[in-house]
């Protein structure tokens, strides 16, 4: 039976630019795709790739939604290829939503605890404070922006801000080399940071072997320090996360399930290794939340915050996904409405 297959690309600004290792990011560009069977039930994904992170283009997504055209097979829809692991997601969603594919589970405990995001540099210490009143105990703090001696020196002021019994992640985004990893595990090794994440990082267009050494330095790097390294932009879709599983990484996976293609085949791999698995955003609106939430509710590894403490993200609300509270509730992720952001893009 045919399925019909719209989509809408949007352009939405961020409420305030979201400054990284690669710079800043000041608008989210995505597509929302619906599919909509005979009886007229509608359901909904979102292509939500990240510029720096190797995914396919918005504009190869939309191409391939040309090629597919205006109406579908569930077939022709399972057989996108895995490059393009953005739109694959956004597929399997929208037939998940509609009940033609009923295997992500969305039975999950009644809340997750959320990491609090902070910001770069010295704007940090003013930060924690206000986040550690507001209930949260997991801080995740963006390093390798600035000044390498400047951002650790502030380490310990950052960690006297904590409250106790708190975790705090540091993620580097790629932006260091090896001797500037090592003074960082150094310093952590004897602090409660409960991972350092990807502090080295090479990109496919900077060569196989560059990769190739980036990820030996990675290894050892977790092999000679004790502070977990996790991998973030080391793992741009189900491939990757494959390979890493196969070269039986003991750090964490960050797991962004927006970049994952089909997720349920990846998910059963990863909890056959039992894999240490952190959750997390692709900054993208509630329709592509509501399917990458439901993966971490149901998740039965090792319980750790989510990386999804980035609403409110959008300058209008109907796009946002739970806001940034130490908590999401399974109900609020139920409630999101992925209709209402299809019609709000009209
Ligand atoms: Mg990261």
């Amino acid at each position: 039976m045919p399925l019909r297959l719209f989509h809408r690309r949007y352009t939405l600004p961020f409420r305030a630019p979201v400054r990284t290792a690669h710079g800043v990011w000041v608008e989210r560009i995505g597509l929302v795709v619906r599919l909509q069977d005979e009886g007229g039930r509608v359901g909904h994904g979102e292509v939500a790739p990240i510029p720096w992170f190797g995914t396919e283009t918005v504009e190869e997504a939309e191409a391939a939604l040309g090629v597919l055209g205006e109406w579908v097979t569930p077939e022709q829809l399972a057989a996108v290829p895995a490059e393009l692991g953005c739109l694959r997601f956004a597929l399997v969603a929208a037939l998940a939503e509609f009940g033609k594919d009923e295997r992500i589970n969305t039975d999950a405990p009644p809340y997750l605890p959320v990491a609090a995001l902070l910001p770069a540099g010295r704007a940090v210490l003013a930060q924690i404070a206000p986040k550690a009143e507001l209930g949260f105990r997991t801080f995740k703090w963006k390093v390798g922006v600035g000044d390498l001696a400047d951002e650790l020196s502030l380490l310990d002021d950052v960690i006297a801000e904590l409250p106790s019994g708190s975790k705090l992640r540091l993620d580097a985004n790629g932006a260091w080399d090896r001797r500037q990893a090592e003074k960082w595990l150094d310093r952590a090794a004897e602090r409660p940071i409960e991972f350092i994440e990807q502090p080295c990082f090479a990109q496919a267009s900077e060569g196989a072997a560059l990769v190739r050494r980036t990820e030996d330095v990675l290894r050892g790097l977790a092999g000679s320090f004790p502070t977990p390294i996790a991998l973030d932009e080391s793992l741009v879709g189900s491939g990757d996360v494959e390979r890493w599983l196969a070269a039986d990484w003991r750090g964490v996976f960050v797991i962004k399930p927006a970049l994952l293609g089909d997720p349920v085949p990846v998910m059963a791999r990863l909890a056959t290794a039992k894999a240490d698995v952190v959750f997390s955003s692709a900054l993208e609106t509630a329709v592509g939340a509501k399917p990458a939430l439901g993966l971490a509710f149901a998740w039965t590894g090792k319980p750790r915050a989510l990386g999804f403490g980035v609403w409110p993200l959008f300058n209008e609300s109907v796009f946002d996904g739970p806001f940034g509270a130490p908590f999401i509730r399974s109900e609020d992720v139920k409630r999101l409405n992925p209709e209402a952001v299809w019609i709000a893009l009209n």
